[in-house]
């Protein structure tokens, strides 16, 4: 579309505008989506974004990307253009967009043209902020034509690791978004993405040409792959019985979580050895009919059965929230993959483990798949002249297995099907299934006689082999570590503060107790010398235990000791959020000490004897008799200390300061009173909790602002749309009466 790419100009001249301060921007997440906080890593990118400049955002799934996009969208002037390859949440997307007044729409091939028109015309009109489109729409040069036009404030790229041929899911419709952001004016991009590695980053600012054309350097984030809930471990097995032992051992005491397994046969294998010692799983891997697999999954994610044995097919929609454990039976091929699989326990934010069980011979597997998947130039060779021969007289039904027997330098079948997939792409062959037939049918397309005569890059295809075996070295140097194994984590994936040290791996010292006896098998850790206890008064302990079991208490019963932590430090987490447990009064009051010495310093006083843990799938902490003791200071309790390394002290001084100033404000106590009765009654009437209602500094920011209109209401701190559809009508009755 030559024509159309001369006739539009970079539009580098829109991005100097002013970017919102934190309070405007507090105002449009709580005024259109509801929330009160941004989560870990949000707001940054959100200022780059209305600032102007182009960003990579990586954050895990479930963190939050698409309000990075959002977001801005009802604040640049211009329609924002998210570019989602997922067809099937698209509709959903949208719904929930729709559902909060944000005027979005979506373009995809479930719609027919006239109502691709008709959205293309109220687009034009200026109806929407946000249009979703799947990257296939790119091929048409009427649907570019139409948007070319069009004021185009941010073109967002969700899953843009599809761009990289480095990366897993590479989807060659992605490397037409370069052509498409061209014939639209180069307009400012957001590309968005869970899993990249430092090659397929870089290979995504190149590609979609971040920070060029006049614009600024693009920014770069990453955040949110830290799980401090998960205790990381590698556990080197002599053999596979031993392998056995640990997983049911784990089963034993954690109950619910995941095998995963790198082959077919070795689920199976695992699978019926769980069966004979009557442990209650299911298995799962994509050699089973659709219909198996569907039955299986929701057996599993339905809660009907603890365990699930897998290989990696077992992946996407896996959100049961409450799995303890995920073990790993074979090296996975990349820290990637590895912590994608892993990070899938402890979703509830509770303590889960991820062990690794390793046996040097177990990489041949993961070495033999890398062959498989980087066919030699040789077996390439092989195969097109086999191929030649094979189908001179026309197509061949033939399997894989028996074209694989024709290629000598084959030790792998797997590469031969790989070989079979390049020289298709390379128009040699073409390959078609049909209906009743036993395999596929393989005819030349060209009997090109020579290899290169073919396009295929073998300096690519050489670099992509390479980088396979760069991914399993690093994976293997993670089970080699012998520093801190989230530290290694966060490092690969470009975080920029990974801790140095944790108590929540192996290596740093944070097996639970029930693994003790797999911590004596191991042979390489290190013995690190003990971390000083903190040291305080005998008053500041005693506040300090006050504290922590106020949050307990305060939780009711009703979370676990991961839960209770995220709020004692003040989380920004959707587990937290999502519970709105950040409107407790004990929200954030230990945030100073961090999650790691908060979670020890309740599993402690657990120890102790003042808290109570009971329910084996989910596990749920509450005080005893002594810990309500402790909590009023009717009894001194002499516990010794976490391990605990000072903050710095600004960020104690900011965060008393904080408190100081919240605790002063004054309210009106006729007011808070009148809303205190009227909340325990909803509250009795529903057989909820009173803080699901509002919690106590709701309804004392409530009595302070005095709110008389339902907008003014949603200034409120605590209440977001939801609450004000639920409770709004009430609330302002219940003000107005007081008053
Ligand atoms: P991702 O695209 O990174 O997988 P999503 O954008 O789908 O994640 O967000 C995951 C969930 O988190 C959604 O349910 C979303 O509504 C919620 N969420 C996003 N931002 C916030 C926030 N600031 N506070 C609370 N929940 C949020």
């Amino acid at each position: 579309m030559p024509a159309l790419r001369a006739a539009c100009q970079p539009r580098a001249a829109a991005y100097n505008r002013a970017v919102p301060d934190t309070t405007e921007l507090h105002r449009l997440l709580h005024r259109h989506f509801g929330f009160h906080e941004f989560l870990e890593g949000q707001e940054p990118v959100i200022e780059a974004i209305v600032g102007g400049q182009d960003a990579l955002v990586i954050m895990p799934t479930g963190g939050g990307k698409s309000l990075c996009y959002q977001l801005p969208a009802m604040f640049l002037d211009g329609i924002t253009v998210v570019v989602s390859p997922l067809i099937a949440l698209m509709k959903d997307q949208v719904d929930s967009m729709v559902e909060k007044n944000i005027p979005a729409t979506f373009i995809n091939s479930s719609l027919s043209q006239s109502e691709m028109d008709d959205r293309i015309a109220r687009m034009k009109h200026g109806e929407y902020r946000l249009l979703y489109v799947a990257p296939e729409r790119f091929k048409s040069e009427r649907f570019v034509q139409a948007l070319a036009p069009l004021s185009i404030a941010l073109f967002a790229i969700d899953e843009a690791h599809c761009i990289s041929q480095w990366g897993h899911d590479f989807r060659p419709d992605y490397l037409r978004l370069k052509w498409a952001l061209k014939d639209l004016g180069q307009p400012q991009v957001a590309a968005l993405t869970a899993t990249a590695t430092p090659e397929v980053r870089d290979d995504i600012i190149e590609q979609l040409a971040l920070g060029k054309f006049g614009r600024q350097p693009p920014q770069v984030f990453v955040s949110g792959f830290a799980r401090h809930n998960l205790t990381l471990a590698v556990t080197h097995t002599a053999n596979k019985a031993e392998k056995l032992e640990r997983i049911l051992d784990a089963i034993r005491t954690l109950k619910t979580g995941i095998v995963y397994c790198a082959t077919r046969k070795n689920v199976e294998k695992v699978y019926e050895h769980l069966v004979e010692k009557r442990a209650s799983a299911i298995y799962y891997h994509g050699g089973m009919s659709e219909d198996q697999r569907t039955k299986a999954q929701d057996k599993f994610m339905g809660g009907k059965c603890p365990v699930a044995v897998a290989t990696n097919a077992f992946g996407m929609g896996v959100d049961r929230a409450d799995l303890r454990f995920v073990l790993h039976y074979d090296i996975p091929g990349s820290v990637e993959a590895y912590y994608q699989e892993a990070g899938r326990a402890g979703r509830d934010g509770e303590p889960a483990r991820c062990e690794l069980l390793f046996n040097y011979a177990d990489v041949r597997t993961q070495e033999f798949f890398i062959e498989g998947a980087n066919p030699t130039r040789e077996i390439i060779a092989s195969l097109h002249q086999a191929l030649l021969r094979l189908c001179k007289r026309g197509p061949i039904e033939m399997p894989m297995s028996e074209i694989a027997e024709h290629v000598k330098a084959a030790k792998n079948d797997m590469a031969v099907g790989s070989a079979l997939y390049l020289l298709e792409r390379a128009n040699f062959i073409a390959r078609d299934y049909r209906q009743g037939s036993r395999t596929y049918t393989t005819r030349l397309i060209e009997p090109v006689k020579s290899l290169d005569g073919l396009a295929i890059d073998f300096e690519r295809l050489d670099a992509k082999h390479e980088r396979d075996q760069a991914k399993l070295r690093r994976m293997i140097d993670y089970v080699d570590h012998h520093g801190c194994r989230h530290g290694y984590i966060l490092d690969y994936f470009g975080e920029t503060d990974a801790p140095q040290h944790c108590s929540a791996c192996d290596n740093c010292g944070g097996a639970p107790v029930s693994h003790r006896r797999a911590a004596r098998q191991r042979t390489k850790v290190e013995v690190k010398s003990a971390d000083q206890p903190l040291q305080v008064s005998a008053n500041e302990k005693k506040v300090l235990l006050q504290k922590a079991l106020s949050c307990v208490a305060r939780m009711d019963g009703r979370f676990g000791l991961g839960r209770i932590t995220l709020v004692l430090v003040g989380s920004r987490s959707k587990e937290v959020f999502d519970s709105q447990l950040d409107e407790l009064s004990t929200y954030g009051l230990l945030k100073e000490f961090g999650y790691d010495f908060t979670l020890e310093l309740l599993r402690r006083l657990g120890a102790a004897g003042c808290i109570e843990v009971s329910g084996d799938e989910y596990p749920k902490a509450s005080l005893t008799e002594l810990g309500h003791e402790v909590m009023r200071a009717k009894k001194l309790l002499d516990i010794e200390l976490p391990p605990f390394e000072k903050p710095k002290p600004a960020a104690r001084k900011a965060a008393t300061a904080a408190a100081a100033a919240e605790a002063e404000a004054p309210y009106d106590v006729v007011t808070f009173e009148a809303l205190r009765q009227w909340r325990r009654d909803v509250a009795a009437k529903m057989g909820i909790p009173a803080f699901h209602v509002y919690h106590d500094t709701t309804l004392k920011e409530l009595s302070r602002q005095k709110p008389h209109s339902e907008v003014a209401l949603l200034e409120v701190r605590g209440i977001g749309s939801a609450k004000a559809r639920q409770f709004g009508a009430e609330t302002l009755a219940i003000i107005r009466g007081a008053s």
